[in-house]
């Protein structure tokens, strides 16, 4: 999850460069403010953040308020104070905006994912289109006043949509099994025996296991003790072949009552398709371990993208909504406008479901992914779908791209599709020197793409930016942005 402070003071900094009386005139304004954890006071909220938060203005200090919608007036209560900000939480609402609907998941305040599920989707949708608007407006690449932004495209039904269930496991004081997310800035687990964006079926799957835990006495990994077994469990649907798989993510590669426990799910659950084990033992931020066995079914699991078909093993990224994820890439394609016989980079590639997609019409697509098993089923992918044209290589965007050039291959188009860090300033540098005529930027954080827009911009036009909603219910926005070649 991203954070404010890190947001908020990049920010500041572009404001100190380019304003320093107003920000002097700020810091002065700043000191006189005396708040404190606890306090209350009436708020009316003017926009949302980039989290999905309400912000209003306390004696012209930014308050960031969870949970309260454009419009609103509140009466919040300071949770946190820090030099330039403070953050609140909603006391009482007092005139409650039309676009609040009733979140369908008691828990949507408390864990992250569930940030806008208090809006109604069609406020969603222009909500995400807005964090783009907003993004653009901090950094200022060139010409972004004109920039074409186009409306959100939304799903029909904005629930029931996630293809995977990753949850913490833990037995509770009163020794039931619960399986569930964080609260938010905490190690508190919050049960989920029901979430309304999962697909059914990871939640049938889900619940069904945890009760098998439960009558089976597993042992359940216990953070505090840093005993016991069974840490996470991993439910992952693919929606075009109704294949599921299930991944117990141990401590340790003992699962003890492993024979009984693959027999109830092979009785009870046939829809599961595969079981897998994986081992990350002891204290680790990291969710996944290094070591993925084979515990019973298939060893992967097999889903459909448009016309192609995709080998999913236990820890190769899929983008998580199956519908949205066709959309996204359609949109990535029209933006391409790919010509028989051009050559295209497919760079931060996952499984190397962008570049496939082109290769019908490419000459020749060439991608580069960090993870090796997602380039090594990149490169199955490729094979299993009958194509030549396309090759995949275990390296970073940064460093494979000029290697590539150096050697004689100069792509006409490029599509980067980076992790929410945004591009590394190498690539830019690269791409701005061999100037491909077509780039189409993916990205899932407006604000790195408006940051990396003011370098790209150097030589690019921006020709729109559409944004997808591939996250109904979160503050999450992905956008593909159309760029051409200046002449
Ligand atoms: N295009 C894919 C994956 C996008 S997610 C899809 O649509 O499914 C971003 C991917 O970039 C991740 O798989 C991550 O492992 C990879 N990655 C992160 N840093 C990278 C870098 N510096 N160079 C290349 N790939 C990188």
């Amino acid at each position: 999850m991203a954070n404010y402070e890190s947001k908020n003071h990049r920010g500041y900094h572009r404001d100190r460069n380019q304003r320093p009386h107003q920000d002097q005139r700020r810091a002065r304004q700043t000191e006189r403010v005396q708040v404190e954890v606890g306090q209350r006071f009436p708020l009316t909220i003017k926009r949302m953040g980039i989290n999905g938060e309400g912000i209003g203005y306390y004696k012209r200090m930014a308050v960031f308020v969870p949970g309260a919608l454009t419009n609103e007036e509140a009466v919040v209560e300071v949770t946190s104070v820090a030099t330039r900000y403070l953050r609140a939480k909603v006391h009482r609402i007092r005139k409650t905006s039309p676009h609040r609907v009733e979140p369908r998941d008691s828990y949507a305040d408390q864990v992250g994912g569930f940030e806008l599920e208090h809006l109604d989707y069609p406020a969603q949708l222009a909500f995400k289109r807005d964090v783009v608007a907003q993004a653009l407006e901090r950094y200022q690449p060139e010409g972004f006043h004109s920039y074409d932004l186009r409306p959100t495209l939304g799903m029909k039904d904005p629930y029931g949509y996630r293809n995977k269930a990753q949850f913490q496991v833990r037995r509770n004081a009163e020794g039931q099994v619960e399986a569930g997310l964080y609260a938010e800035r905490s190690h508190d687990l919050i049960d989920l025996p029901t979430c309304s964006v999962q697909m059914p079926v990871t939640m049938t799957v889900m619940r069904a296991v945890v009760a098998m835990l439960q009558d089976l006495d597993m042992p359940i990994y216990d953070e505090e003790q840093k005993s016991g077994i069974v840490k996470t469990l991993v439910v992952r649907a693919a929606a075009h072949t109704d294949d599921v798989q299930l991944v117990f993510i141990t401590n340790s590669p003992k699962l003890p009552h492993k024979r009984e426990l693959l027999e109830r799910i092979a009785n009870e659950l046939p829809q599961v398709t595969s079981v897998m084990q994986n081992i990350n033992p002891g204290e680790t931020s990291l969710v996944w371990g290094d070591d993925t066995r084979h515990l019973a079914g298939a060893e992967a699991i097999t889903e459909k993208l448009g016309d192609l078909t995709f080998k999913l093993s236990a820890r190769a990224f899929l983008q998580l909504n199956p519908a949205q994820t066709e959309v996204l890439y359609d949109e990535a394609k029209k933006a391409l406008d790919l010509q028989p016989g051009q050559t295209v980079v497919d760079a931060y590639a996952g499984i190397g479901t962008i570049g496939l997609s082109l290769a019908d019409v490419a000459a020749e697509v060439r991608g580069m992914e960090i993870i090796p098993e997602a380039v090594d089923d990149a490169n199955a992918n490729a094979a299993a779908n009958g194509i030549t044209n396309a090759h995949y290589e275990v390296g970073t965007a940064e460093d494979l791209l000029p290697k590539w050039v150096m050697a004689g291959f100069r792509p006409d188009a490029i599509v980067v599709d980076p992790p929410r860090t945004g591009l590394d300033a190498t690539l830019i540098e690269t791409i701005l020197a061999i100037r491909p005529s077509k780039l189409v930027y993916v990205s899932c954080n407006p604000s790195t793409l408006a940051k990396d827009l003011v370098d790209l911009t150097a030589d690019y036009r921006v020709e729109y930016i559409q944004s997808v909603d591939m996250m109904p219910q979160t503050a999450r926005c992905e956008a593909v942005v159309k760029l051409t070649r200046r002449q």
